[in-house]
């Protein structure tokens, strides 16, 4: 049996039409970028996270340095996020010239830990401290970070928060979806995301109508009037042909959500009757909503012998992350050093995503879990 990592061939099939339809309406129409359709899905992810706006942007990476730039965030100043996480989340930090500041995550849920947002704050002089203005929490894998901790920091300290929800569209924190949690929320459309689009996209979710305006006119290099610039921006558009797609795949999200979900269970399940709980611990889930972006085993012992043993068998499986920040070379002039969060170091080594894909079927399923007990019998 085969059971790949990701498979975007199957859910194309069930809304081929619907696809094909728009997209050749806008070639016909030769309208490219922003417009009807992008305005079109900012209402509706607005909608969705219930959060006020909506703006749609070029990727997710850009959701997050466009936040940053709304934000007012540049040279010298520091921006508390977690040191394990998707590159780009620090990435954007570095790239408005701000500096990041890691903090260690949670062991069960893998997200970035309040108390060591806290204590990251208290240890820093004086004078540092006044150069932070704002906290990323990301919501690894799909399961919100503990944000009423966060914002209550935040709001302790005078910081903005910029929810990084790349992988947690449609999740939930206390009944509230991501990205209405905090100042901004960055969601990311690349194709391996829950709601992804057939190439790169993104959007900023808000609520301030102010900041709404300014993400808008910072989307299109800050001209505002066109051609009239009092600061700065970027190309940060997203394309028509993109928000047409997404708009389609946002009406059949909460039924692959729900399959992720019993996908989840389903492995739950079979690793216990296998008897491997000892070997493997099964994703923790914490807040009410986790939408099972990546279904993450942790593997106490034989990680990287396991990943080889179930590639060779035809599973697709990943190690998201195998690198925490605070130890990429491009972030050396940092100062971090191995053993600076013990907590991220043991996940990048132990950590094995597992295929958990809406379509993914039962049988293959068990295959997966059955290839895990061969493994170690
Ligand atoms: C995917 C992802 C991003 C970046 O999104 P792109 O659309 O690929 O630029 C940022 N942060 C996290 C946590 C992600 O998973």
């Amino acid at each position: 049996m085969n059971v790949p990592l990701l498979d975007l061939k199957a859910q194309y099939q069930t809304i081929k039409d619907e696809c094909l339809e728009v997209t050749q309406e806008i070639y016909e129409s030769q309208y490219f970028i922003l417009g009807p359709y992008v305005e079109k899905l900012e209402k509706e992810i607005a909608e969705y996270c219930s959060a006020k706006y909506a703006v749609g942007v070029s990727s997710g990476t850009d959701a997050i340095l466009l936040s940053l730039m709304a934000a007012e965030i540049g040279h010298g100043d520091r921006v508390i996020t977690t040191s394990y996480t998707f590159f780009a989340t620090a990435g954007a930090v570095s790239r408005v010239g701000a500096i990041p500041v890691f903090v260690d995550i949670e062991p069960d849920t893998y997200n970035i830990s309040p108390a060591k947002i806290e204590a990251a704050i208290k240890e820093m002089p004086g004078s540092v401290r006044k150069t932070l203005k704002a906290i990323i929490p990301v919501h690894l894998y799909g399961q919100c970070a503990d944000m009423d901790r966060i914002i209550e920091l935040a709001k302790e300290n005078n910081l903005v928060v910029i929810e990084d929800a790349a992988q947690a569209i449609g999740s939930e924190y206390q009944e509230k979806r991501a990205g209405s949690l905090g100042d901004f929320g960055c969601f990311s459309f690349f194709p391996s995301k829950n709601l992804g689009g057939f190439g790169d996209g993104g959007i900023v979710t808000t609520s301030s109508k102010d900041q709404y305006e300014n993400l808008k006119i910072l989307r299109v290099h800050g001209g505002h009037p066109k051609y009239y610039h009092n600061q700065i921006g970027g190309n940060f558009r997203l394309d028509a042909l993109q928000a047409a797609i997404v708009s389609i795949k946002l009406k059949y999200l909460d039924q692959w959500t729900k399959a992720r979900q019993e996908n989840a269970q389903m492995y739950n399940s079979f690793i216990k009757e296998a008897g491997l709980s000892n070997k493997v611990t099964v994703p923790f889930e914490k807040e009410n909503r986790h939408i099972y972006n990546q279904f993450i085993l942790q593997v106490a012992d034989r990680r990287d012998e396991l990943k080889d043993f179930l590639i060779k068998n035809n599973v697709g499986c990943e190690i998201y992350y195998p690198v925490p920040l605070h130890l990429q070379k491009c972030f050396a002039d940092l100062g971090y050093s191995t053993g600076d969060f013990p907590v991220s170091e043991y996940a990048a080594e132990h950590i094995l995503a597992l295929p958990v894909y809406p379509e993914l079927r039962e049988e293959q399923i068990a295959y997966v879990v059955d290839q895990i007990k061969q493994f170690y019998a």
